[in-house]
């Protein structure tokens, strides 16, 4: 997709350490976090909105949420996380890419 910032990270275009990658996800740190530890889950077929799903893209979301419980240790969550994805205008979504934020490694307050 063209002139999407999360679309040329997953094609490497812009340069982004990646955490974790497998054929449908990557993992990254937020470039502005909002907690101690604050990364993102990319899926890397382009969607914008979970109304935007179909069967295939709700695999890959399910494949997301798989995925991120196995790598809590890895990341440094294992005390807990916040799991958000926002979603159009009122949500605050910046990045018209879906993606999951896990925000961690320190207590966090309430929203
Ligand atoms: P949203 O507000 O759309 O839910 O979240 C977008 C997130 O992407 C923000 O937390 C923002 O800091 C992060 N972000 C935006 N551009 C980049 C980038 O180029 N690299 C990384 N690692 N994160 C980014
Ligand atoms: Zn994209």
């Amino acid at each position: 997709m063209e002139n999407c910032i999360f679309c040329k990270i997953v094609a490497g275009e812009i340069p982004s350490p990646r955490l974790y990658e497998d054929e449908k996800m990557i993992v990254i740190r937020d470039i502005q976090p909002k907690a101690k530890l604050h990364y993102l889950c990319i899926p890397k077929n382009h969607f914008a909105l979970l109304s935007e799903m179909d069967g295939e893209k709700a695999e890959i979301v399910k494949h997301c949420f798989q995925v991120i419980p196995t790598l809590e240790k890895a990341l440094g969550l294992e005390g807990g996380y916040r799991v958000i994805v926002n979603q159009g205008e009122n949500g605050g979504q910046t990045v018209r890419h879906l993606h999951i934020h896990l925000l961690g490694g320190e207590k966090l307050g309430d929203f």
